[in-house]
């Protein structure tokens, strides 16, 4: 007898494709899907509608295990941090963070990341693995589980730790479980990925009906591939012009992130090249100002640089938010999630 496998991989289709081969009726996967995902119960046994000797063999074709919470910590701005322990010794790190109106999650695709952006924590941690499907989805799941009744997530944003597009079957596949109507039913509209620049797997984000956003960060050639090697493989023109037709195509405008890096990428000069580039493309600018972590090599310019910089750009007719830090001294802001065992505190 194989060991059983992880509920949390399969679509509703697969389930009931597996449910079929192993001689069962397709119905019961919907059944299954409601009983999990709906009314979250975890333990065959309570599951009324399905036969007795059914639920007593299911737990030798099914695992309802989610990962398991290594560590919670949570931030004096109300952002909790979850580690996770997904097997084999490895972790990762989701983050919940709570605005007026939103409760996000946000969720990794890999442990560590091999696109080797030269600001950012999780790099330095190369990429030990991918993730599943089952362990993304397992992440809102468990998070989800520890919510009082009156609270639930209403976005997920694939910006955790990883490069989503670097991991796309498992992400997309993640995705479609979630959306499932049997399932959780998260609206696609809600779900954001964020990629480095993987040019050529953007069409990719436009077909799953989700939101895209893309971690810009210089308005040149020569800076971008500085700090995002992967620049020299797609540069600057050929990721914009994916992302046109992806605002094109979903009628969507796309999120554009760019890191506030001290004399690197900070400048009046960079504000007026980055509306130059981008002032025809349907989108918000997302400035996020540097979040510390050791010796990273990068410094977070001052309040007043940062205040220019938006100003700048606000004048010129951009459409551009400051992505509030959130979570810093717990190391949950962007680009300061590793798991690796460097985690100083920081003093704010
Ligand atoms: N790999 C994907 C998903 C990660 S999203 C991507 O690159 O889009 C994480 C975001 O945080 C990216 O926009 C990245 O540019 C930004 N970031 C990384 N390190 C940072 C840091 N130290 N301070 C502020 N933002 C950072």
């Amino acid at each position: 007898m194989s060991a059983p496998q992880s509920f949390f991989e399969f679509t509703l289709p697969e389930l009931r494709d597996h449910l079929q081969s192993l001689g069962k009726e397709a119905f019961r996967s919907q059944q299954l899907f409601r009983w999990v995902y709906q009314m979250r119960v975890d333990d065959f046994e309570q599951m009324t509608n399905l036969s007795k000797a059914f639920r007593q063999e299911l737990p030798q074709l099914l695992d309802l295990s989610l990962p398991r919470v290594l560590t919670e910590a949570v931030s004096s701005d109300g952002t909790r941090k979850f580690l996770f322990d997904v097997g084999d010794g490895q972790s990762v790190e989701s983050v919940l963070i709570p605005s007026k109106d939103r409760l996000t999650l946000c969720v990794s695709s890999e442990v560590g990341c091999n696109m080797a952006c030269k600001f950012c924590y999780t790099a330095k941690q190369k990429l030990k693995r991918r993730l599943s499907a089952g362990e993304i989805v397992g992440q809102f799941l468990a998070v989800a589980d520890r919510l009082p009744p009156e609270q639930r997530i209403t976005n997920i944003v694939f910006m955790g730790m990883g490069e989503p597009l670097d991991n796309p079957d498992a992400v997309f596949k993640s995705i479609e479980i979630l959306h499932s109507p049997w399932g959780v039913g998260f609206s696609k509209r809600k779900v954001t990925v964020s990629t480095s620049g993987i040019v050529p797997l953007i069409p990719r984000v436009t077909q799953a009906g989700v939101r895209l956003a893309v971690s810009l960060n210089g308005v040149n050639d020569e800076v971008r591939s500085r700090i995002m090697p992967i620049n020299k493989r797609w540069p600057i023109a050929e990721l914009l012009q994916a992302c046109r037709q992806h605002a094109d195509e979903s009628g969507d405008r796309v999120t554009l992130e760019y890191v506030l890096l001290k004399d690197v990428t900070d400048s009046i000069e960079d504000a007026r090249a980055l509306h130059r580039l981008t002032r025809s493309l349907p989108c918000k600018i997302n400035i996020i100002p540097f979040n510390e972590h050791p010796n990273s090599g990068f410094l977070r310019p001052s309040e007043a640089r940062i205040a220019r910089f938006q100003e700048e750009l606000m004048r010129l007719g951009a459409h551009v938010l400051r992505r509030k830090t959130m979570g810093r001294d717990i190391y949950a802001a962007c680009g300061q999630l590793t798991t690796a065992p460097i985690q100083t505190p920081i003093a704010l």
